[in-house]
């Protein structure tokens, strides 16, 4: 069993490691932000609710996101473990997870710190391109898709996301130091907390995330 949580600011490639971390470990990357994109995608009652706060780079309300985790991690495939990435953000979500993973007697076996400067995190965000129907993941820069324009992995349009504009960006990372913040001190004290230096290239974040957690099949 592993309960893994990514914590760090927008841009800090959480969402990049934790996605080949959860190949790795055949255990589920569950993306707050991608079930969130997705709802609004489909124009569902919380897709509706969520959508405005998004756009605008805050935080949605805790009932919903910690609705859509408790709902999620209660699924047949996260009995061997998941990795939650991009949440808790406030330390509303922070209590209720703890209480959502006792009821079900678990507990988080460990959580990682992606630690960013802002002005990295612009330049970043900026030159990333999602697709618009599979939600992967590429950079203009660093990750270059094979055929410009084009998600390698189903062939879907890539686009800026609107809350990766500049403005945005800033935006969420002044959000980010407010309310997600203080969490990184909470999980200090406790002890349970690992940091990494994500201002890295992606396969050196990855080594040193596998040598964190110990694991000793690195691709
Ligand atoms: P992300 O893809 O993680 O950058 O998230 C995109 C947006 O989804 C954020 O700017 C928030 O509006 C919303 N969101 C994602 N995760 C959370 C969360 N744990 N709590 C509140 N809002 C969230």
């Amino acid at each position: 069993m592993s309960i893994l949580i990514f914590l760090g600011p927008p841009g800090s490639g959480k969402g990049t490691q934790a996605k080949k971390l959860a190949e790795l470990l055949h255990i589920p990357q569950i993306a707050v932000g991608d079930i969130l994109r997705e709802e609004v995608r489909a124009g569902s009652e919380v897709g509706n609710q969520a959508q405005a706060f998004m756009k605008a780079g805050k935080l949605v309300p805790d009932e919903l996101t910690i609705e859509i985790v408790r709902q999620r991690v209660g699924r047949e495939d996260c009995r061997e473990g998941f990795i939650l990435d991009g949440f808790p953000r406030s330390e509303l979500q922070a209590d209720a997870l703890d209480q959502i993973l006792s009821k079900g007697g678990r507990k988080i076996d460990q959580l990682i710190y992606f630690k960013i400067a802002e002005e990295e995190v612009v330049g970043r965000l900026s030159g990333r391109r999602s697709c618009k129907n599979c939600g992967a993941v590429y950079h203009l820069k660093y990750n270059p898709p094979r055929t410009a324009g084009k998600c390698d992995l189903c062939g879907g349009e890539l686009y800026l996301r609107h809350d990766d504009e500049e403005n945005i960006i800033r935006n969420r990372f002044e959000v980010y130091e407010k309310q997600t913040r203080p969490l990184i001190d909470r999980y200090k004290k406790a002890g349970s907390l690992v940091e990494i230096d994500a201002a890295q290239a992606i396969d050196v974040i990855f080594k040193d995330l596998t040598g964190t957690l110990a694991i000793a099949k690195v691709p």
